[in-house]
Formats: structure tokens, sequence, C-alpha cells
């Protein structure tokens, strides 16, 4: 029962074999629905500058707040609205909400605080997308160079010529560019070639074995340097352990994101003006767990 697990776990939408097709419309139905009746919500988690500990700024993540089913993780969801082309309209939510809370944060706290937004391969073929994020910024005030739109290898697999338009257009406005899930494609120096950017986050899969796996250590290294050579902002994601932290912390890599520090929640769980990311008070988890 999902009301039991408290507020901010997350539960599955997973069909039996049978009926996914039907489930599949249905999900599409009921998400649209969803979009435009407020069960969608922006849960934040932060961002570490692993120098001194600050919260540099927080990671938009949707979740739908499913009435019968309880949160629901965008990996149950969000693959399907790419493919619908819905993915477009609860993006431009997303991103404006996001960049109001960030607004906000900046306002209350006198500081930069930075927001990043992911875009879908989808979204940024959308003829409006500059238009919008353009509006977003003048509507909100939020300054461009606090906004980061992070980008996966998917958006090279379309129109190549269009995603490297788009997003050098993007990036004229002010707004940064992360290649998010770094490491995990099948081609990630092509991207890293192509791709006008300024982040580089490296891929949970590498920082899981930190420390604890000499391979992943070495790669991991690398990662960081190449960043380095080429002028981008790294940030280590999925950071659970106090050896990865350390790991890191020798590895001189810049920013880390993860459970160590600070799990996804919604706005009013985060205190960016007090600035207590390290986990030295516990936070609720939100966890995946099976119906
Ligand atoms: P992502 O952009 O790579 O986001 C990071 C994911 O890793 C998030 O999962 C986050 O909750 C999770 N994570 C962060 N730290 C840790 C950690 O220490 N351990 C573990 N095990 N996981 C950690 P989430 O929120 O389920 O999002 C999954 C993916 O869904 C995102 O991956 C992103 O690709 C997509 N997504 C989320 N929100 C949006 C959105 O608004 N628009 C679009 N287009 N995609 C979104
Ligand atoms: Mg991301
Ligand atoms: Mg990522
Ligand atoms: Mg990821």
């Amino acid at each position: 029962e999902a009301k039991a697990l408290g507020k901010n776990r997350m539960v599955r939408y997973v069909p039996g074999m049978a009926e996914a097709a039907q489930c599949e419309a249905d999900l599409l139905q009921d998400l649209a629905a969803a979009t435009r009746s407020g069960q969608l919500e922006v849960h934040y988690q932060p961002t570490i500058d692993l120098a001194d500990g600050r919260t540099t700024g927080y990671e938009a993540l949707v979740r739908w707040r499913h009435p019968g089913r309880g949160l629901v993780p965008p990996a149950e969801f969000i693959p399907q609205a790419e493919a619908s082309g819905l993915v477009v309209e609860i993006g431009r939510w997303v991103l404006e909400r996001a960049v109001s809370q960030a607004a906000a944060w900046t306002a209350e706290t006198g500081r930069p605080i930075g927001i990043a937004v992911n875009l879908s391969p989808r979204q940024l073929s959308d003829d409006d997308v500059v238009t919008v994020v353009a509006r977003v910024l003048a509507d909100t005030g939020l300054p461009a160079g606090q906004l980061t739109l992070e980008v996966t290898e998917g958006v090279l697999l379309r129109d190549v010529d269009e995603a490297v338009g788009r997003l050098a257009a993007l990036r004229a406005l002010g707004v940064r560019i992360a290649i998010d899930d770094f490491g995990t494609g099948y081609s990630s120096m092509a991207y890293l070639r192509r791709l006008p950017a300024d982040v580089l986050k490296i891929d949970r899969s590498f920082v899981q074995d930190l420390g604890s796996d000499g391979r992943s250590t070495t790669l991991v290294a690398s990662m960081i340097e190449l960043a380095r050579s080429l002028g981008l902002e790294v940030v280590a994601e999925g950071v659970e352990t106090p050896q990865q932290h350390a790991v890191l912390g020798d590895l001189a890599c810049s920013h880390a994101q993860g459970y160590l520090f600070g799990r996804p929640l919604p706005a009013p769980a985060h205190d960016p003006v007090g600035d207590m990311p390290s986990g030295a008070v516990p936070e609720p988890r939100e966890e995946v767990a099976a119906l």
C-alpha cells in the first residue's frame, strides 16, 4: 500500500505482459491528464562543491504523484512521454517550475543558486525550445548562467546538426549545457567532440565502484582529467558512500551529487539558506518500491 510507505516513496507502474499494450495507452492518457491536473511534481537534488561542501545548486527531477499508485519515478513514464511527444509539454512545465524555484531561492539566499533541468532529445528538437527557455528566464528574472540544461547522447541519435545548432543557440542565451550520464553511451568521445558543452556529469555506474575497483577509479580519474583539459566543469553522479567521496577528493573532482549529500526532495524540504547538504540531518527517503 503506497500510502503506508510514506509520502516520498516511489512505486512501480509496471503492468503484466498481457496487459502491456493497453496499459501503455492508459498510462499515456493518464499522464496527459496528470500533466494538466497538477499531479506532476518537481523534486530537487543538491549539487555540492567538493572544495567547501556547499550546495551550489539543484537538479530538477520530475515525479508523478499518482492518486492510486503513489509516487511514480520518471523511468516509468518519461520514455513513453518521449515516444509520444508528451515530454515536450511535461518538460516545459518542469522548466518553468524549476527556474522559478531557483529564482526564489536566489532571492531568499542572496546567492546565485543554480538549477539543472534535463532536456530530452524530443524537447531539443522542438522548434520552440530556444524561445521557451528565453521566455522562462525573462519571466522569472533568473540570470541565464544559473540555468544548466542536461542532455544525453540520445540527442545525437536524432538530427546531429540540428541538435548541435540548438545547443549552440541555447548557449548563446548564456545557459550552460551539461553532458549527462557521461561514459555510458556508445560513442562518448564522439559526442564530446560534437556537442557544445560546459559541464560533464560522470555516470553513477562509474562512481559506484570508486575505491573498490581499480579500473573504475582509473576511468573516473581520466574523465576528470579529460574534463579539465577541455575546460569543462565536472560533476560526479550518484555518490553514496564516504569512501567514494574521499576518492573523489583525492582525484580533485570539483562537484558531486548523490544520496550521501542529499536525496531529491520537494523544494520546501531543502534549506539553501542554512546550506546543510551533508546528510548531517537525516532526510526522508525517496525510494522505488514494488507495488
Ligand atoms: P539523471 O538526469 O541522470 O538523474 C539522476 C538520477 O539518479 C535521478 O533518478 C536521481 O534520483 C538518481 N540519483 C541521484 N543520486 C543518487 C545516488 O546516490 N544513488 C542512486 N542510486 N541514485 C541516485 P530519477 O529522479 O529517478 O531520474 C531518472 C532519470 O529520469 C534522470 O536521470 C533523467 O534522465 C530522467 N528525468 C528526470 N526528470 C526529468 C525531466 O524533468 N525531464 C526529462 N526529460 N527527463 C527527466
Ligand atoms: Mg540529469
Ligand atoms: Mg545523470
Ligand atoms: Mg543518470
